[in-house]
This record gives structure tokens, C-alpha cells and sequence, in this order.
């Protein structure tokens, strides 16, 4: 299972090396993607589903949908004019840097010679100074609504940065996967004209909506150029100082989208304490807050997401990891505003919210970010696909009636959508979930996720092969063993969940309804060890020798949760949870309904794995009110057809066991 780092990995070294100087970087490290390869029973068919399935289907949409066109257009190549919304250029590199990322999992010629096809149109379609907008250079005078008479004249709307950002990522993975410099020159020479034009003493702007940060900070660890960093940081800095006020007539059809709440203009980021507007928006923001400031060496900065944090995990966090309580402005809302059949929580939201959470475990090192991260993961994130790869959800509500169509979608999964950023989104975030798995600070390994298969680590000089055995999260036993070329001294810090730990997340938002008593073993070498928690790891130091095994059992009943009691929409609920899985009633299990049920305290839930059963899942299966209840893992929804759907069940007033 051992992989060997790619080429493009090594010429990155070799480009960084000749950067030269000491960089700033987070004090954890991720152990990349690349050095783990996955074997396993949840994840591994999800990532073959998209590398076999989802992008050469997006790659087709966009082929289909004229995203491609508008590219070939701007090149000369054909004629015509725009199609599509002026965010359409984003799809294109989003689904390209998933198709990298992929063929840093596994070769294929056929791929990489679509993408040299991509590139070159791209390349032709950049105006003489780097500026690549398809819209405008296709026709300058009649761009699409929203983007401006002229070049970056309406940043607040126009998604120009937001377009280059998803550029700068895919250029930098196709640069890792390849070595082929063509994209990443196309994205150095853009970025290069940014810096030439915004900054202090130069143009003052900010993008409404985020997503250069994250890539700027890329191009910066890429290549070493610092002004990258800097206009990154700039551009986090411009907002909350330049007002919308009531500029818009209520006949503008931009106006939702231009307040300053909905783009996190309200306040200087640094003052900004409650997560509010646009949740996608929102999510990157944090992230690039969090690059900014482990790249840039901006304490302020963590202290301002911090915050955000407490708030967003406190206060507007769905039981499934999902973020935006507001349809229409795809927004936040207030505290504790969680509705469930209206929930936005878009996918693409959800991508944001892992790229977060994983961005403040690397700079504080505690396991409740993690704990975040696979609730995502595992729910309200994964769910924006189907099992087949190829129908998608906009929108993840915990609550669906069964005919009421989602916002331009249908009423269950669609196959692409007319605004179609999270598909590609998926496209990008799967191949990549190996790297969520391990991270390295100095002498210590720690063990975020738990998926099979075999990586390999660098420890304080050591190499150390590690592999995880485990039906997670079917089953909670999972079986890691190391392997340093040497016996070697290190700690090991391996999570125990936060559900493990009687607690469904790191905040007063949620609770189980009753304590399970049965608490997380582990074993080394076969012989029992004490769990000593440190900020939700258990830590194990000693000199490891090859062959070393640690078995962690975590108990995995079948949990009742219930929220905070200021939130509304759950007033007199209760969900199940079991292991990191939240589960849904489907119609189609419980007799053609799914919102009549109600779920009696006393009613025994057990837990049973089917394999016929969408992909093979663990389902639970109970009697209340004398009726028959199969519930499924909710990120498994919709996907025989559609019908009603419930997470929250209401609880019989008579027969409450406790409160
Ligand atoms: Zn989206």
C-alpha cells in the first residue's frame, strides 16, 4: 500500500528550496494526502465513486453547461456570446483541482492530457496582462449582470477574485500533481497583476465574496513570494472600513446580495465576533483568516476566529456539521436559529466549515476542532452527493416533505444545478480526505480520523509507517499500528470523540439524553493502558518499535440527542447519533411516511449492519407507538427516490423518561 511521492511533489521541494528562507507555516502539519493511501469501507468507495464517476460528470457539465465554451470564446477559439452567471469560470478550476488531486492518487494519461486541453484554452483566454475574466474579455461591453462596466468595478458582486481564487488552487495541485508549470505561470501571471494593482498606496478593494484568500496563500507557500501573503491580508483588512449603506433601490436585483453583513463587511474582521451573512462566504473568510495568520505570523487574527468559533459552534452549528440557517441569503441566522425543513446548509458551506475546522486544530492542537470536522464529515457534508456520484444536493435541510422543490433543484437530488459551485466543491474535497487523517508537530503523531489503510509519517527524523485496521464507522474498534525504520521516541496522541465522551459536540448546543457508561478502551501491545485525556487526546509516550499495535475500542450505542432548549425548531425533539453518524427516517423504510413519526423515550433502538442496503450501512431499527421505525445514516438520504424525510423527532408529552 506504501505510494510513492509523486514527482510533482518533489519539484515542488525544489522549487521551495530555491525560494530559500525560513517560513512561517502552521505549527501542526498535516500528513498530505499523498503519503496516505485509504483503504477502507466508508471512504475509499466515496473517493473511487469520484474519481470514476463525479469528474469526468463534472468535467461533462461543464463541457455541456458552455463553461468550457465561455473559455474557448474569451480564447478566440470560437465565437458567441457568454453563457451562463459570472461565476461560471470557478466551476472549471474547481473540478480541474479535483482532477489533480486525483491523479496524485492514481495516474491517468487520459486525464492529464483533458487537463494539458483545459490549460491551454485557459492560457488563451488571459488577456496580455494576466487578467482572466471570460465575461468581460469575451465582450467588454456587455458583460453578465453583475460584474461591472469595467475591470474589478464591482468587487462587492462581480466574483472576479472569487473566480482566480479557485484558479490559484487547482493551479497549484495541478503544479503538485504534475510538475507542469503551465497552469501555475497562468496563475502567477494574474496574481502578479493583482499585486500590481491593489495594495496600500494602490487601488483599495475588497472581494464580496472570499476565496483569493485561501488561494493567495497557496501561491505564497508555492512559491515563496510574500507579496502573495501580503495581498491576501490585505484584502481581509479592507473590509468593514467602506460602507454599502442604502446605495441599492429595492428594484436592484443585486441588492441582497450587496449588503455589508451578507459579505462580512459589517466590521474590520478582527473585530467580528458573531458569525454572520453568506455562511459560505463566511467559512472561507475564516479560513483565510487562519492561513493569513499561521503563514503571516498574525496572532490577531486566530484570536478574531477563536471567537467566531465559540459562536459558530455554540450557537448556529446543525447536529449534521451544517452552517447557514437562511435560504435565500444563504445565510446565518440569529443564535440558535436552526430550522430544519428550511435549513440551507450548502454543501458548499459544509466544505467551508472542514476547511476551517482543520485550519484551527493545526494552530491549537486540540481535538475538538477535529470533533467538528468529522461531524461535517461524515454528515451534512457528505450527503451533498448521491451514492452514484452523480446527483447532488444544493441545500442539505434535516427535514424534507417529500414535494416541496429545493432552491433551483428538485425535490430530491439533482444532477447539476444552473449555480452549480458545489459539485465541483465535492470534487476537490474527497480525494483530499486522506489528509485529514494524521498531522506532525516536533515529536508527536496525532491520529485525527479513523480510516483504514497506510501512510507513511516523518517523526523528529523518523521515518514511521502507521496503518490503521477498522470498520469505522460502522464498528468502533480500530487497530493502528506503527512502524519507525527505528525504535523511536515519540508521543502518540490518538482522538477519543467527543461523542465518546458523552458529549455530541464541544458546546452546550446539543446533548445526549442519557450518559453511556461504557468508556473508550485502549490497549498497546495487548495490554490494557489507562486513557489519560489531553484537550481530547489520549496521549501515549514510550519508544515504539515496529510492529507496535494500539487498539482503541469506542463504544458505539445507539444515542438520543436533544438541543439547546432555545432552539426553536428542535423544542420537544430528539435525534439518534451513533458512533460520528447522525440518522434520518426515510419514507420508504416506515411505510411511505417519515413526518407522523414520533419517537417514545422507552423505545429500544438496535443497531443492525445491511449490507444490500445503499452501499452497505448499519441501520437502526425500533418500535414506538406500535409502529415499526428504520432509521438510516442521514448523509445516505434521498437516494431511492423522493419522499419525507426527518432527523428531529418529536417526543410523545406523555411518555418522557427524563428531560
Ligand atoms: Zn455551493
Amino acid at each position: 500500500m506504501k505510494k510513492a511521492i509523486p514527482g510533482g511533489v518533489m519539484m515542488m521541494a525544489a522549487f521551495l528550496a530555491m525560494s530559500g528562507g525560513e517560513k512561517a507555516d502552521y505549527p501542526i502539519q498535516p500528513v498530505p494526502f499523498t503519503a496516505v493511501a485509504v483503504d477502507d469501507v466508508f471512504w475509499a468507495p466515496k473517493i473511487e465513486t469520484n474519481r470514476a464517476v463525479t469528474i469526468p460528470f463534472a468535467l461533462k457539465m461543464n463541457e455541456e453547461t458552455g463553461r468550457v465554451n465561455n473559455f474557448r470564446k474569451a480564447a478566440g477559439l470560437m465565437k458567441g456570446a457568454f453563457e451562463g452567471r459570472r461565476f461560471n469560470d470557478s466551476d472549471v478550476f474547481k473540478v480541474m483541482e479535483g482532477a489533480a488531486y486525483t491523479l496524485m492518487l492514481k495516474p491517468d494519461p487520459k486525464l492529464e492530457e483533458t487537463l494539458d486541453g483545459l490549460i491551454a484554452v485557459i492560457g488563451k483566454a488571459q488577456e496580455p496582462d494576466g487578467y482572466l475574466f471570460t465575461n468581460r474579455t469575451i465582450d467588454p461591453k456587455h458583460p453578465a449582470p453583475g460584474s461591472g462596466p469595467e475591470r474589478w468595478s464591482n468587487l462587492r458582486v462581480s466574483h472576479e477574485f472569487y473566480n482566480v481564487g479557485h484558479m490559484y488552487e487547482a493551479a497549484v495541485a495541478h503544479f503538485q500533481a504534475t510538475g507542469k508549470r503551465a497552469f501555475l505561470d497562468i496563475a502567477l501571471k494574474n496574481a502578479d497583476l493583482l499585486v500590481a494593482t491593489f495594495g496600500p498606496g494602490k487601488r483599495r478593494a475588497f472581494p464580496g465574496h472570499q476565496e483569493i484568500e485561501i488561494g493567495l496563500s497557496k501561491l505564497f507557500r508555492a512559491t515563496g513570494n510574500r507579496a502573495y501573503l501580503d495581498l491576501a491580508k490585505f484584502f481581509l483588512d479592507e473590509r468593514g472600513h467602506y460602507f454599502q449603506g442604502e446605495r441599492h433601490a429595492s428594484d436592484d436585483p443585486f441588492a441582497v446580495y450587496d449588503s455589508d453583513e451578507y459579505m462580512q463587511n459589517h466590521k474590520p474582521v478582527l473585530e467580528q465576533d458573531e458569525a454572520v451573512g453568506h455562511a459560505v462566504r463566511a467559512m472561507y473568510m475564516y479560513a483565510g483568516m487562519a492561513d493569513v495568520a499561521a503563514l503571516g505570523g498574525y496572532p490577531e487574527y486566530v484570536r478574531a476566529i477563536d471567537r467566531l468559533w465559540d459562536n459558530v459552534a455554540g450557537k448556529k452549528l446543525y447536529l449534521t456539521g451544517g452552517v447557514g440557517a437562511r435560504s435565500g441569503s444563504e445565510a446565518f441566522g440569529d443564535a440558535y436559529e436552526l430550522p430544519n425543513q428550511s435549513a440551507y446548509t450548502e454543501t458548499c458551506a459544509a466544505i467551508g466549515n472542514a476547511l476551517w475546522q482543520q485550519r484551527l486544530f493545526l494552530l491549537h492542537g486540540e481535538a475538538k476542532y477535529v470533533d467538528v470536522l468529522e461531524r461535517v464529515m461524515y454528515n451534512g457534508l457528505i450527503s451533498g452527493v448521491g451514492l452514484d456520484g452523480m446527483s447532488f444536493f444544493y441545500q442539505n435541510p434535516l427535514e424534507a416533505d417529500g414535494k416541496s422543490k429545493l432552491y433551483q433543484g428538485q425535490v430530491g437530488r439533482s444532477p447539476w444545478f444552473e449555480v452549480s459551485c458545489c459539485p465541483p466543491n465535492i470534487t476537490r474535497f474527497l480525494p483530499s480526505v486522506p489528509g485529514y487523517i494524521y498531522a506532525v508537530k516536533d515529536e508527536t503523531l496525532y491520529v485525527n480520523l479513523f480510516i483504514a489503510g497506510s501512510g507513511t509519517v516523518e517523526i523528529a527524523g523518523t521515518k514511521v509507517a502507521v496503518s490503521q485496521q477498522t470498520k469505522y464507522p460502522w464498528e468502533g474498534t480500530v487497530k493502528i499500528t506503527l512502524g519507525p525504520e527505528n525504535p523511536a521516541d515519540f508521543v502518540l496522541r490518538v482522538r477519543i470523540p467527543d461523542w465518546a465522551r458523552n458529549e455530541p459536540v464541544p458546546t452546550d448546543l446539543y446533548r445526549f439524553l442519557a450518559a453511556n457508561d461504557e468508556k473508550p478502551s485502549m490497549a498497546v501491545n495487548g495490554a490494557p493502558v489507562r486513557i489519560d485525556l489531553d484537550r481530547g487526546y489520549a496521549v501515549l509516550r514510550r519508544t515504539w518499535k515496529k510492529g507496535d499495535t494500539i487498539v482503541l475500542g469506542l463504544p458505539m450505542p445507539v444515542r438520543r440527542v436533544v438541543a439547546h432548549p432555545a432552539v426553536a425548531a428542535d423544542t420537544g425533539r430528539v435525534a439518534f447519533q451513533r458512533g460520528p453518524l447522525v440518522y434520518c427516517a426515510e419514507a420508504v423504510d416506515n411505510g411511505g411516511r417519515a413526518l407522523d413519526l414520533r419517537i417514545a423515550d422507552a423505545a429500544v433502538f438496535a443497531a443492525e449492519f445491511r449490507p444490500d442496503l445503499l452501499n452497505g450501512v448499519v441501520v437502526l431499527r425500533g418500535v414506538s407507538g406500535g409502529r415499526n421505525i428504520t432509521l438510516i445514516p442521514y448523509y445516505a438520504w434521498a437516494n431511492r427516490g423522493p419522499g419525507e424525510m426527518r432527523v428531529w423527532f418529536p417526543r410523545p408529552a406523555s411518555e418522557l423518561l427524563t428531560t
